[in-house]
């Protein structure tokens, strides 16, 4: 296990569309505990994107109970080609990004998702989420299609924040 440097925005890399994932095989599962190793060595971040550590493929990690605790969430998750297939309600939430670390925006997302998607193993897995895992989920989404959240605010003048503490807000 290893942890990877995060790419930083503009790098190209952060806004490929990914490809999926042929094979879950051992190399897939080798890249998939270095961005958990690289996750959990960044203070507070709650998930990153294959991408986000130079693998244009479809999977993330995340894990948002380091921020919340073990209620309403599944703790660490790792997502192979993953899809949404249902989405509700609408909220507002300050996000940052490990790719972006001198900014956090005000980005709308959905309250409740389902997702399906492989585990490491291959397996078919379906997950409801809700709250911040719901919206770490989404923001892991878009960085399987080159989106990042600063592409999500609704206006750059009002919504973008420089952020002031390194440890404020770190979402995936
Ligand atoms: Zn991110």
């Amino acid at each position: 296990m290893a942890v990877l440097p995060a790419l930083k925005y503009p790098h190209p890399t952060l806004r490929a569309k990914c490809t999926a994932v042929l094979e879950t095989n051992e190399e897939i599962r080798r890249i998939i505990n270095d961005m958990t190793e690289t996750m959990y060595a960044s203070p507070s971040c709650v998930g990153i994107a294959a991408p986000q550590v130079g693998y244009p493929l479809r999977m993330f990690v995340m894990d948002v109970s380091r921020k919340i605790g073990q209620k309403k969430n599944h703790g660490l998750l790792a997502l192979i080609n993953p899809v949404l297939v249902y989405s509700e309600g609408e909220k507002i939430t300050r996000e940052g990004c490990l790719s972006i670390p001198d900014f956090l925006g005000n980005v709308k997302r959905a309250r409740r998702v389902i997702v399906k998607g492989l585990n490491p193993e291959g397996w078919e897995v379906e997950i409801l989420s809700t709250g911040l895992e719901a919206i770490a989920m989404q923001h892991e989404l878009d960085h399987l299609d080159g989106v990042l959240f600063i592409h999500r605010v609704s206006s750059l003048g009002t919504d973008l924040v420089r952020r002031k503490n390194p440890l404020d807000n770190i979402l995936p």
